[in-house]
C-alpha cells in the first residue's frame, strides 16, 4: 500500500540534513508535489497540498531555524498536513435515533460493495449489533447469491426476495428490507445496490430512487482505491448525482499508489470512513487519517498492529505473559506457541510486517516472507513435551531427534529454532534490564516523528514481548 509514495518521502527526508535554507524548503515542497503527482494524486490536490506545506514552513520558519533538528520539524509539518488532507480525524459510524440504522452502499460495479456489505456486517456483529443484509443489486450476475454466501459466512440474515440477474425491482426490495428489519428488530440494515461499469444516468436514477424510498441514515460510496485519480472523478459524479455521507476505500492491499485516498476527501468534501485491505471478511477497519499519514511517511502503523495483537490474543494469555515479564520469569516455548497462535488469528505475516516502521524499505523481505515457516515452527513446538517447552535446556540430541521425527522436520531445523529461541530469550532479558536490543526495525535517517495520540507511548506496559518490542521500537 502506497509503497512508492512512501519511498519517495523517505528519500526526500533523507536529503534534508542540518540547517535548511528557504530555497531548500521551496524546492522540498515542489518535490512533494511531484511525488504526489507520480502517485496519481489529482493535480488540484497536489498543488494545494504543496502550497499549504510551504505556507506552514514559512509560518514556522523561526522554529525550524532554531530547532536542533530542522528535518524533524519539517517532518512534523508534513505529517500534520498529510493527516489533514486524509480527513483530519476518523469519522465514526452514526447511529439512527430510532433503530434500525439504514446504510446504503453505492458505487460502480466491481468496486467491492457486496464484499464490503459482508465485512461491515461482521464488524457490526462483533460489536454486538444485529445487522440485516438486503440484496438490492438485482443487476450484476450472481450478486444476490454472492450476498447470501457472504451472509452465511458471517451468520448474518440476508433479505433476498428476488433472484436478481436482471429480475426484480430493487426499490421495492430495499423498502421491504427495511420493513422486515423493523419487524424482526434488526438494529442495522445494509443495502447492497447495483453498480455499472461506468457512470450512467440510469444507474444514478435507480440509486436516487432507492435513496428516496428508504431514507438511509448513512450513504457510503464504495470505491476501488486502485483506480487512482479516476476514483476521485467517479466520487465526484456520485456526490453530485446521488450524494453520500462518507467514502469506503477498497483494495488498499493492491498496488494503490495513493491517488484515491489523497484526492478524494479534498475533491468531495466527504471523509473516508472505512478501509478494506483484502478479500477476507476481517480485512476491514475504520480509516484513521493519522495512521495512514504515518504509513505513507514510512513510520508504519504501530497503533493498528497493537490493536490487532490485542484482538487476536485472548485476554488471559496476554495477562499471563505480562505477569511473567514483570516478574522476570523466563520466556518459554509454551509462551512462544501462544504467540504464534495469536499471530495465526492476526492474518498474514506480510500484512503485519507492512505495518512496521520502515516497511517501505523492507518491501523485498516482506514480499519474500515465507508464511509456511510459521506453520513449520508451530509443528516443531507442538512435538515437544510440556517439560521441553518450559525448559528448553533439557533438549539434548536424542530429544531433538525425536522432535524432528514427530514434526517431520530435519534435526538441523530443530537446532536452528532452539538457537534462535535462546537468542530471543536473551533479548527479552536485555529489555527487562531497560536496554533496547539491537536489530529492531529502524528508520534509517528519517527524523523521529512526534508521537500521535493513537500511538502507544514509549513507556510500554505490555507483557506481550513481541508487542512490547514493537512499542519500544518507536
Ligand atoms: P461489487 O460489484 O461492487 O459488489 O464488487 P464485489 O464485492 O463483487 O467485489 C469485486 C471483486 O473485488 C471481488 O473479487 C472481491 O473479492 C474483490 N475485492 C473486494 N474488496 C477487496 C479488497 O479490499 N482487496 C482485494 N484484493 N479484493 C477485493
Amino acid at each position: 500500500m502506497f509503497e512508492a509514495l512512501g519511498q519517495r518521502f523517505t528519500s526526500l527526508f533523507s536529503g534534508l540534513r542540518g540547517k535548511v535554507s528557504q530555497a531548500q524548503l521551496v524546492e522540498f515542497s515542489s518535490d512533494i508535489k511531484n511525488a504526489l503527482l507520480d502517485s496519481d494524486v489529482a493535480l488540484l490536490v497536489a498543488d494545494k497540498f504543496s502550497k499549504q506545506v510551504l505556507e506552514e514552513f514559512n509560518n514556522q520558519a523561526e522554529s525550524i531555524n532554531k530547532s536542533t533538528n530542522p528535518s524533524q520539524k519539517i517532518f512534523e509539518i508534513v505529517n500534520a498536513q498529510l493527516t489533514q488532507i486524509l480527513g483530519g480525524s476518523e469519522r465514526r459510524l452514526k447511529f439512527a435515533k430510532v433503530a434500525p440504522t439504514v446504510i446504503l452502499l453505492i458505487g460502480l460495479q466491481g468496486a467491492g460493495k457486496t464484499s464490503l456489505a459482508g465485512k461491515l456486517a461482521n464488524y457490526l456483529k462483533l460489536q454486538g449489533n444485529t445487522p440485516l443484509l438486503v440484496a438490492a443489486d438485482l443487476q450484476r450476475p450472481n450478486a444476490v447469491n454472492q450476498l447470501q454466501v457472504v451472509g452465511e459466512s458471517t451468520k448474518t440474515p440476508v433479505f433476498a426476495p428476488e433472484p436478481g440477474n436482471g429480475v426484480g425491482n430493487p426499490i421495492s426490495v430495499a423498502k421491504a428490507g427495511v420493513e422486515f428489519a423493523k419487524e424482526k428488530l434488526h438494529n442495522f440494515v445494509i443495502i447492497d445496490t447495483a453498480g455499472r461499469t461506468g457512470i450512467d444516468q440510469e444507474l444514478m436514477n435507480q440509486v436516487t430512487s432507492i435513496r428516496d424510498a428508504v431514507k438511509p441514515d448513512e450513504i457510503f460510496f464504495v470505491v476501488d482505491a486502485m483506480t487512482g485519480q479516476d476514483a476521485a472523478v467517479t466520487a465526484k459524479a456520485f456526490a453530485d448525482g446521488v450524494g453520500f455521507d462518507a467514502v469506503v476505500l477498497t483494495k488498499l492491499d493492491g498496488d494503490a499508489r495513493g491517488g484515491a485516498a489523497l484526492s478524494i476527501v479534498e475533491i468531495t468534501g466527504k471523509p473516508i470512513i472505512f478501509a478494506s485491505t483484502g478479500e477476507k471478511i476481517s480485512d476491514f477497519d475504520l480509516f484513521y487519517p493519522d495512521r495512514m499519514a504515518s504509513r505513507i511517511l514510512g513510520m508504519g502503523d504501530v497503533a493498528s498492529l497493537a490493536e490487532q495483537a490485542k484482538r487476536a490474543m485472548p485476554e488471559e494469555t496476554s495477562k499471563k505473559l505480562e505477569d511473567k515479564f514483570v516478574k522476570g520469569e523466563e520466556f518459554t516455548f509454551e509462551d512462544f506457541l501462544s504467540q504464534l497462535e495469536a499471530m495465526k488469528n492476526m492474518g498474514s505475516m506480510s500484512k503485519l510486517m507492512g505495518l512496521l516502521p520502515g516497511a517501505a524499505g523492507m518491501k523485498k523481505q516482506i514480499e519474500n516472507f515465507d508464511e509456511s515457516e510459521l506453520v513449520r515452527t508451530r509443528a516443531i513446538i507442538q512435538s515437544m513435551t510440556p517439560m521441553e517447552r518450559n525448559d528448553p535446556k533439557v533438549l539434548n540430541g536424542s530429544r531433538r531427534s525425536r522432535i524432528a521425527l514427530g514434526s517431520g522436520r530435519a534435526v538441523s531445523e530443530i537446532n536452528s529454532l532452539v538457537e534462535r529461541f535462546s537468542q530471543a530469550q536473551k533479548m527479552m532479558k536485555q529489555m527487562r534490564g531497560g536496554n533496547m536490543p539491537a536489530g529492531l526495525p529502524n528508520i534509517g535517517s528519517m527524523p523521529k516523528p512526534q508521537q500521535s495520540n493513537n500511538i502507544p507511548k514509549k513507556k510500554s506496559r505490555s507483557g506481550n514481548p513481541a508487542k512490547r518490542a514493537l512499542e519500544e521500537g518507536i
